[in-house]
């Protein structure tokens, strides 16, 4: 298990080779606006280079603990409206989320967390990214129109056109 910070940040599709010789490719986890971290790892339960999937059911946390392995607490706030009393009052919720080895989240990080199946007892959402990574509004919507374009990742293999 092995986590490699990069020079660049790669994109969807690229592959990199990590010094074992094990080649990774960088998945798309289906949320197009969401960049890929600026690491590698070789873990399974990755949703950027390991086979686990989101479902698309998105939230926006902050990161409270890191003191499990591959794992951390966080903490979702939100406010409620009580409509007899005309005012809202603040809610909260702590949730487990696992945490890729190419993600590194500290307390107080806002993250990007989908929900996946269920990993453990009480985990079953997963870390895609911080909130940092989310492009801008525009290059997202490029990003968006962009999916209908074949990804690159493999030359040798063409599309017929309409000509
Ligand atoms: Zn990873």
């Amino acid at each position: 298990m092995v986590a490699i910070k990069l020079q660049t940040r790669p994109s969807v599709g690229d592959v990199v080779t990590l010094p074992g010789g094990k080649r990774i490719r960088i998945r798309s986890v289906g949320v197009p606006y969401i960049q890929p971290p600026p690491a590698v790892c070789d873990d399974p339960l990755c949703p950027w280079h390991g086979h686990l999937k989101i479902k698309l059911k998105l939230m926006e946390v902050t990161v409270e603990k890191v003191k499990m392995q591959k794992a951390a607490v966080a903490v979702r706030e939100w406010v409620h409206y009580i409509p007899k009393y005309k005012r809202y009052e603040r809610r909260r919720r702590r949730i487990h989320v696992r945490v890729p080895e190419c993600i590194e989240v500290k307390p107080g990080d806002k993250v990007i967390i989908a929900e996946t199946r269920p990993l453990a007892k009480t985990i079953a959402w997963v870390v895609i990214g911080k909130s940092k990574d989310v492009m801008p509004w525009r290059a997202a919507r490029e990003a968006l129109e962009g999916t209908h374009t074949p990804a690159p990742f493999n030359p040798s293999f063409e599309i017929p056109g309409p000509s």
